[in-house]
């Protein structure tokens, strides 16, 4: 019988399971503690509980680890960027920037994605399956193990889209912010989407006190459903009513991320038709230069988000470039994953630019058991 991946559960969860087992109630919470505030990594650790009682939990549930596959350091800054090996080998990206403001995690919450946007490198491979709770909290968990600095801030924008993962997304929320558990408030997440409506809907409903970002990158419904496929199925003036919304449930302001592409969504007319649009939001607008992917056309320098910036501020509307951290180590979400995918089918692929320090851990946590 597989064993259960015990921290995917919640503290209900585990109470239920402590009283099943003729345990006392106490125990789910005890047991809680131990797993996400002291973060053991084997139940042989829980010294407060009965030896018998431990190995009965061993039979029953796993801890489950993230292996680093691959650590990227940038030279440039302080921004790691992890490409972590899942339990059934699969990868996934985060990475964790430094800011004046305290550290800042950026976790996946996909293997893959199915929301097919053509400027991503997460898509180019397509969708094989959501995380688990565990597997989030695990981003945060082991960053903060191999690091020794503690995640202040989260963003959900590495590789997946996390509305299209909505229920363990949600269920990661309550274990993350949960007192008796890391207890990040989750005024210190954000979100980011694609743009899926009816979840943005549900998530306003809900005032979990996270902040919302949402990928516009086009004005304009014909170019941004060539872009980004989810347009045709929610196009701007709903998605924009959703972040209308948003705002007049939780009084947080959306983010407007808007990733600059040359000859695609940075002329007159689009900032024309983006200022029209956006006119008495509460918003922010982030603008970021296009991070070329192989695969695809799409390239944009700083110098044409300012421009672009420029013709933004004459028409009212306020907005920021993204500064770029960690931009030698591949920090765009999905690039690291699709070159190692790449390289487990053609081995004799040269994974990595050899001008930057690159750290490459080899199964650091090495017969661990799980
Ligand atoms: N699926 C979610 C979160 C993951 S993508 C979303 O779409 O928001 C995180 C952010 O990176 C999004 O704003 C996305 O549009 C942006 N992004 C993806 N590829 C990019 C690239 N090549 N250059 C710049 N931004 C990119």
């Amino acid at each position: 019988m597989e064993k259960t991946d015990i921290l995917s559960l919640s503290l209900e969860e585990l109470t239920e399971k402590m009283v099943e087992m003729g345990e006392p109630k106490f125990r789910g919470k005890e047991l809680f503690s131990w797993l996400h505030q002291k973060q053991v990594t084997d139940f042989s650790q829980m010294t407060s509980l009965s030896l018998q009682l431990r190995r009965k939990l061993d039979e029953i549930f796993c801890i489950n680890r993230l292996k680093i596959a691959r650590k990227l350091a940038s030279s440039m800054d302080d921004t790691v960027k992890y490409l972590y090996e899942l339990p059934d080998s699969n990868f996934v990206e985060t990475v964790l920037m430094a800011y004046h403001h305290g550290n800042s995690l950026c976790i996946s919450t996909q293997v893959g994605c199915r929301m097919g946007c053509q400027f991503c490198a997460s898509a180019i491979a397509g969708f094989v399956r959501h995380l688990t709770p565990a597997e989030m909290l695990l981003q945060i968990y082991e960053t903060q193990r191999d690091t020794g600095r503690r995640i202040d801030n989260l963003v959900l924008m590495g590789i997946g889209e996390p509305l299209d993962n909505f229920d363990h997304v949600l269920k990661f929320f309550r274990l993350l912010s949960h007192a008796s558990g890391y207890g990040l408030s989750l005024r210190h997440v954000t979100v980011s989407t694609c743009g899926l409506v009816p979840q943005i809907r549900q998530l306003a409903d809900l005032r979990l006190g996270v902040t919302l970002s949402v990928s516009l990158h086009s004005p304009d419904n014909h170019r941004r459903s060539e872009i980004m496929p989810v347009n045709r199925k929610y196009p701007i003036e709903e998605l924009l009513d959703a972040c209308r919304y948003y705002f007049s449930m939780t009084g947080r302001r959306v983010t407007m991320e808007y990733a600059v592409m040359e000859g695609v969504n940075c002329s007159k007319e689009a900032a024309k038709q983006l200022a029209k649009r956006l006119k008495g939001m509460q918003c922010h607008v982030n603008l970021i230069p296009v991070n070329p992917v192989a695969e695809r056309q799409f390239r944009a320098m700083r110098k044409t988000a300012e421009q672009f910036q420029a013709k933004l501020t004459s028409l009212g509307i306020h907005s920021t470039i993204r500064r770029t951290l960690g931009s030698d180590i591949q920090a765009a979400c999905g690039q690291l994953r699709r070159d190692a995918n790449r390289q487990r089918d053609c081995a004799c692929q040269n994974l990595f630019s050899e001008s930057f320090h690159i750290e490459v851990v080899e199964n650091p946590h090495g017969g661990d058991g799980n």
